[in-house]
């Protein structure tokens, strides 16, 4: 949470405050709460006066419950690395205690906004979560970065865990396996690496694209898989794609992730991203109208964490400035953002990338040819343009070997339409949208 703090602070206040109050700080916690171990008294002082209220904020939207903050004098304990590493052998990722299961509380189904992007998806965690072991094993869910896909999976083990308190489960982030495996490497601990995975009710692994090309870890990570499967215990993966796509995973695993159930998370369509900036709105008391969420919903389209930043960033100008949240605030607030966004974006660049993306030559984007194979993705391009760039119509029908206005506006209306009733065409869409994002 802390590093979630420094981040927020990085561009809510001055380079010069943010390095003399903020920095210096040194964050340690536990279960009781956290302490902000400040390097002198006046620091200190400063920031219980100035910072504290805004820390506890942070840390409670972040951690989704209240938190104790001390600011105190003092350096960060220093454990003897040694000492630490002899008692105890093999310290797992989480020991499989009640409550610290590594699930954070604050991603529930509650404040999960559903939408066609996520529906599936969401049904099938559901059914999951009421079924684990049974519904689905495994449960394997892709998509591109900030869809949903942590708030989603530990959403079920939240909702497990509610059902019943002595559930063992471990939410586990792959990197975090995979050091886990290294440091059973080092104190040659693999059985008690063993007797913890392999005894668990339910494992969600999260983003296990991090297991690419780590062959020890996947061969654990085999075991485990067949000891849960086997004992009809709950898995549940993340990926930021489909499985046959994975680079550096043996093909035995490949195959087993397809044995439950795959489901996909794609980027929100504009109303759903409407819908999720007034629920975070509503969850964190921010007076947020609609014109505003919809302004924001607008410009930010890449995906849920950066429509999150985006609404933080207008709620900390506002309450910064002490002026309400209107539209010409959030254009204020987010003119550095954007100005970024559509700098970066220019039409050769569109058309060079959906080109390179349907393996045309670039002239075919400007020929006057009709074939579909080139038609297509020269539609693409005129809707992205259109999308990405403040050009005009006709600007864009120029840039497309001198199109008519409406040729452009036919195109960006049929892959629209497409968005919605093909889900390969929908798939390309967001890629190639990332993609010219960056
Ligand atoms: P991923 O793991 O796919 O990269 P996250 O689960 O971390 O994405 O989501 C990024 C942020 O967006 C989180 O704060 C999460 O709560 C929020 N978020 C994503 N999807 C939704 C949704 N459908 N409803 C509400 N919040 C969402
Ligand atoms: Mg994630």
């Amino acid at each position: 949470f802390w590093q979630h703090c420094l981040d927020r602070f990085s561009k809510e206040l001055t380079p010069q405050q943010f390095n003399t109050w903020i920095k210096p700080l040194k964050a340690e916690g536990d279960e009781e709460g956290v302490r902000l171990l400040a390097p002198n008294r006046f620091v200190q002082q400063w920031v219980k006066d100035k910072f504290l209220s805004r820390i506890q904020q942070l840390a409670e939207t972040q951690l989704g419950r209240p938190v104790n903050i001390e600011v105190v004098l003092g350096q960060p304990e220093v454990r003897p690395a040694s000492a630490a590493a002899e008692s105890k052998a093999f310290a797992p990722a989480k020991p499989a205690r009640e409550g610290h299961s590594g699930l954070n509380p604050a991603f529930n189904f509650a404040n999960f906004v559903t939408g066609k992007a996520n529906q599936l998806a969401r049904a099938a965690a559901m059914q999951v979560a009421e079924n684990p072991g049974s519904a689905y094993n495994p449960l394997f869910v892709y998509g591109g970065v900030g869809l949903g896909k942590t708030h989603l999976i530990q959403a079920i083990g939240n909702l497990v865990l509610e059902h019943n308190r002595h559930a063992k489960i471990s939410y586990i982030h792959a990197e975090r396996y995979v050091s886990d495996v290294v440091r059973a490497y080092q104190h040659k601990s693999f059985n008690d690496f063993k007797r913890y995975y392999h005894s668990l009710d339910l494992l969600l692994i999260d983003d296990i694209q991090f297991f690419a090309g780590k062959s020890r870890t996947q061969e654990e990570f085999f075991y485990a898989f067949n000891a849960l499967i086997e004992a009809q215990k709950q898995v549940i993966i993340t990926c930021d794609t489909y499985p046959k796509e994975m680079q550096g995973i043996e093909d035995r695993l490949v195959s087993r992730f397809g044995w439950g159930l795959t489901v996909a998370i794609e980027p929100p369509e504009l109303e759903m991203r409407v819908a999720i900036l007034l629920k975070k709105a509503e969850g964190e008391t921010i007076a947020l109208g609609e014109d505003v969420a919809f302004f924001i919903a607008k410009q930010i389209q890449s995906n849920v964490r950066e429509l999150e930043g985006a609404l933080k960033r207008v709620v900390a100008y506002s309450r910064f400035t002490g002026q309400p949240i209107t539209v010409d605030l959030a254009k204020e607030a987010l003119k550095d953002l954007l100005a970024v966004q559509t700098r970066q974006i220019s039409i050769e660049n569109i058309q060079k990338t959906v080109a390179d993306y349907y393996k045309i030559k670039v002239a075919e984007m400007y020929s006057k040819k009709r074939s579909r194979v080139v038609a297509r993705p020269r539609q693409m391009a005129m809707a992205l343009a259109k999308e990405l760039t403040q050009l005009s119509l006709p600007d864009i029908g120029d840039a497309f070997g001198g199109r008519d206005h409406t040729t452009v506006l036919h195109a960006c209306r049929r892959i629209e339409e497409l968005r919605n009733q093909d889900p390969t065409l929908s798939r390309d869409f967001a890629v190639l949208m990332q993609t010219l994002r960056g």
